[in-house]
Order: structure tokens, then sequence, then C-alpha cells
């Protein structure tokens, strides 16, 4: 079957964008979270979206599933290949196709990185405003999929509110547009639902962005403090206080013994937890309110503060919070980057409950994260060489998810669910819950060829009554889904 479809695929791409052989094949086998992995049966790399469109009908033809992947970055597993599937690889499509300032608009193909946005937008006075931490090479297609943050998400919104539309094929093979240039479209928020939907309800061909208007001025300041208590109450009291900056990140002890080993960005020595707090926006603004954070972070118990003199030494602040997810390899051969969000009211008695649970199964866990979204990033640390820690690690990782719920939370900020954490999306959503969710994708993918095995962890086909599905189900059978 895969032959047939490989024969077919070259046709229509030609040989060089379709790849069989296995030991190429396994470039593709995992995204940014590296301990899932699974070995494509067939990749291809169209470069237009009526390529993506025919490889898609290929794929449904001959009832084949297919998984979309922009740069692989994703730290859910959203980008896993199906072994019997096929992998869409969009990193071909790097078209800006259109910037145009005076519609505070780009219209860029899906597999252009993040950051290229905004290198495009900048000549005209604009930026692309979403920047995840991966943002130099992360795609705007996967940014999409995922409802990507990044540190600048607190005062700008996600990439749900930088989105106004978006061409996709349909996981039929059809090309659909949903929404426009214009700020708003009649009908249902379909656009609305596809963004964050990880790749299940098709794939984004083609996506039209908001710019927005370069700050007049940014000021940003590293202040230390003794605990991670002071520096969750600074930043409490600078939002209570009126203030939305447009980032407020923070880093623990081990997160900073980690930077400093990679990167040697130089924060207060013997800080317990540092903030990195940036204002933008006019300048008498800016000014004013800066001197404000600055005396609630002094209130707060901050033992030093710096502040940014220029661009250099501002990039060098954020140097060692942007390394931070990879600096953890110095000081630990292994490690799983969690990713939870809890009301930001709740930062210090989390952050406590976090380090009990870590003396607890003695499992070292460094936290670096959007402290202003109260989007948590801990990084569960283990050796897999140890017998054991592995799974220490990931019981670990999951009480912190449950600490997450607890405290009125989400099981993911920003990575998304993918395969990582479909286990886990019953201990925050009841049945019927699920089951609305699966009528929605029911509706964009009644086959269930789109990124099967996402999101969901009971697998269920369109059509099916709802509620728990007992026995062994015909996708499990299949080896198209695994049951939690
Ligand atoms: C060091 C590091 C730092 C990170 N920091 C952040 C951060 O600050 N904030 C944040 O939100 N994330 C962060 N991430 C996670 C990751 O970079 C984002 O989720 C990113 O949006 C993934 O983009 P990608 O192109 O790599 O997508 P991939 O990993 O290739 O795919 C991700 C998902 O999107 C789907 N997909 C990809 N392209 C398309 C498309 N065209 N149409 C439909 N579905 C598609 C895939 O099927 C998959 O489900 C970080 C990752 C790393 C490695």
């Amino acid at each position: 079957m895969i032959d047939v479809l490989a024969g077919r695929l070259r046709a229509l791409l030609g040989g060089r964008r379709v790849i069989t052989d296995r030991q190429e094949l396994r470039t593709y086998e995992c995204d940014g979270l590296a301990h899932y992995k699974v070995t494509p049966a067939l990749v291809a790399f169209p470069h237009t979206a009526e390529e993506c469109a025919a490889v898609v009908r290929a794929c449904v033809a001959a009832g084949v599933p297919f998984v979309a992947r922009g740069s692989g970055t994703g730290l859910s597993g959203g980008a896993l290949p199906h072994k019997d599937g096929v992998l869409i690889v969009t990193s071909q499509m790097r078209d800006i196709l259109d910037v145009a300032p005076q519609d505070e608009r780009a219209v860029v193909q899906p597999g252009v990185i993040n950051l290229q946005v905004t290198k495009a937008a900048t000549p005209h006075g604009y930026y692309y405003a979403p920047d995840p931490s991966s943002q130099q090479i992360c795609s705007i297609g996967g940014n999409v999929a995922e409802n990507s943050g990044g540190a600048h998400c607190l005062k700008y919104g996600f990439t749900t509110n930088h989105v106004v539309g978006a061409q996709i094929v349909a996981p039929d093979g059809e090309l659909v547009r949903l929404g426009g240039r214009a700020p708003d479209s009649p009908g249902y928020d379909l656009l609305g639902a596809f963004v964050g939907s990880e790749g299940t309800l098709g794939i984004a061909t083609e996506v039209t962005v908001r710019l927005t208007r370069l700050p007049e001025s940014v000021r940003t300041l590293l202040a230390g403090f003794h605990s991670t208590d002071q520096a969750g109450a600074a930043t409490s009291a600078i939002i209570a206080a009126g203030v939305v900056p447009a980032a407020v990140e923070m880093m623990d002890a081990l997160a900073i013994e980690a930077a400093e080993a990679a990167v040697q960005c130089g924060y207060p020595a013997g800080a317990g937890a540092v903030l990195i707090v940036e204002l933008d926006g006019p300048a008498a603004e800016v000014e004013a309110q800066f001197a404000e954070v600055e005396r609630l972070c002094r209130d707060a118990g901050a033992f030093e503060i710096r502040i940014a003199a220029d661009d250099v030494e501002r990039a060098l602040f954020w140097k060692g919070r942007k390394s931070a997810f990879a600096a953890v390899g110095r000081i630990s051969p292994d490690y799983i980057v969690q990713d939870g969000v809890i009301p930001r009211t709740a930062l210090p008695e989390v952050l406590r409950r976090i380090g009990e649970v870590s003396a607890a199964r003695g499992v070292r866990v460094a936290n670096v994260f959007h402290a202003g979204d109260g989007n948590l990033h801990p990084l569960v640390l283990f050796d897999d060489a140890v017998q054991g820690e592995a799974e220490r690690a990931e019981e670990v990782s999951g009480a912190i998810l449950d600490l997450c719920i607890e405290y009125g939370g989400s099981i993911t900020g920003e990575h998304g669910v993918g395969m990582d954490k479909a286990k886990y999306m019953p201990r925050m959503f009841a049945d019927e819950d699920l089951d609305t969710m699966q009528l929605v994708r029911c509706a964009f993918d009644p086959a269930g060829l789109a990124n099967p095995g996402k999101i969901y962890p009971t697998p269920r086909l369109c059509g099916e009554v709802p509620g728990r599905h007992k026995g062994v189900h015909p996708a499990q059978e299949a080896g198209l889904a695994e049951v939690f």
C-alpha cells in the first residue's frame, strides 16, 4: 500500500521530495520531545498549498493517516509520526507572501520561521508579537497548531490573538479559507477552532497574521530575590498595581545554575530566584511605570536590581532565560520539560508544593517560566542510566500537572497536549466534555486520518455512541490509537 502511495506522491512532487529510505526517515522520528520515537512510513515535502492538498487527497484515497510537521520543535509529541502514515513536512513552504503595514497584516506560508516574520516587518516599523523561546527555529504553522505563547504574550496575547486568517487543507483534501484580512467574519469561529487544534483538523497552508507596531520605548530590569516566594509576590504586586509589563519571567536557583553553566549570563550571585521584567510602550508611560516596578520589586525583597543600559545588556538578561531549557543539559543528563498553567496569585504556593513533591520523591526540579501568565515550566531532572529514575521523574511530572488542576489551572499552558498529555485529559475533563470535543474533530475529519492518536485519550471513531468505549476498540486493533 505504502509503495503505491509513494509512487503517486513521487509523480506529484518529484522523487527528491518523497523519502522512503529507512535511514533518512529516522531524521523525522521525533519532535522536541525526543523520548518518543516512531519512524514514519513516508515523508513528503510539498511546496505549495495545492501540492499539500494533493498529498492529503492521496492519503485519503489510500486510507493512510497523515501528520503535519513544521520545524519539529514541539514539546508534547504532536508531530510524532504514525508508523504506517505519511509525515507532511512544511519546512520547504517558507515564502513570505505579503507584508502589508498599512493593514497591519502579513501573509506567510506555514513553514516560515517565527522570527522571520518580525525581520520582514521591522523595516516597516512593525513586528510579530508572539515570541516562543524557540522563535529562531519554530514555524508559523506549528505556532498556529499549538496556539503558541511566549514571554511577551502576557501583554499581547497568544497566537490566537494574532492570526486573522488561514488557508487550510481540510482532512478530506479540500482547500478551505477560514477568516481573512478583516478583523472578524460572520458565522462560527472555525479559525478559532483550528488554532490550537494540533494538526487534528487539517493542515495550514497559508497564514494571515496581525502585525504590531514597534514600541517607542523598551526598558528591561533584572531583579535578584532570596526566594521564589518573594519573586512571586513581586509579580502579583506589579499586576495588582495596574501595570501590564510586556513580560515577567522567573527562574529559580537551579535554573539559574544551569543558565550560568551554559551561557554565563552573570545573574545576581546567590539569588534564590530572578525576575526579568520588561515594559514597552510610549516613552513617558514606560518611564513612569518602570520606577514603580522597581519600587515594587524592592518592597517584595529584591536584594539587587539591574537595569539594562542598552540593547546588548538587555540581550544578555534574555540570553539566560531563552537558553534555559537547553542549559539544563549542563546539570542533568536527562530532563522532562513540563508545561502547565495556574492562576498567577497561586504561584508562591504551587512552587512550594512542587518543592515538596520534588523532595519527597528525591527528584530535582528546576523552574523557569512565564510568571506573569502563571505558565509554569518545571524541568524535571533525571538520569536515564539509573534504574527507576525515569519512572520517578514521570511521576513527579504528573503530580505537578495534578497540582495545576487542583489550583484551577490547566495541564498545558502553551506546548499542547499532543501524544504526551493525552492520558492526562480525563483528569481535567469529564467524559462528556471529551465527547463534545470529539464531535468537533469528527465534523472536520470523519475518517480520523489527521494526526490520529493525539490529544484524546480514548480512541473514538466518528458516529460512535458517546461515552467510554468498552472492550478493544477497532482503532486500537488497527494500531491507530492507544488507550491509557
Ligand atoms: C527550546 C524550546 C523553547 C520553546 N519555547 C516555547 C515557548 O516559549 N512557548 C511556546 O508556546 N512553545 C515553546 N516551545 C515549543 C515549540 O517550539 C512550539 O510548540 C512551536 O509552535 C512548534 O512549532 P514547530 O514548527 O516546531 O511545530 P512541530 O513541532 O513541527 O509541530 C507541532 C504541532 O503542530 C502541528 N503542525 C505543524 N505544522 C502544521 C501546519 N502547517 N498545519 C497544521 N498543523 C501543523 C503538528 O502536527 C504538531 O501537532 C519551545 C520549544 C523548544 C524546543
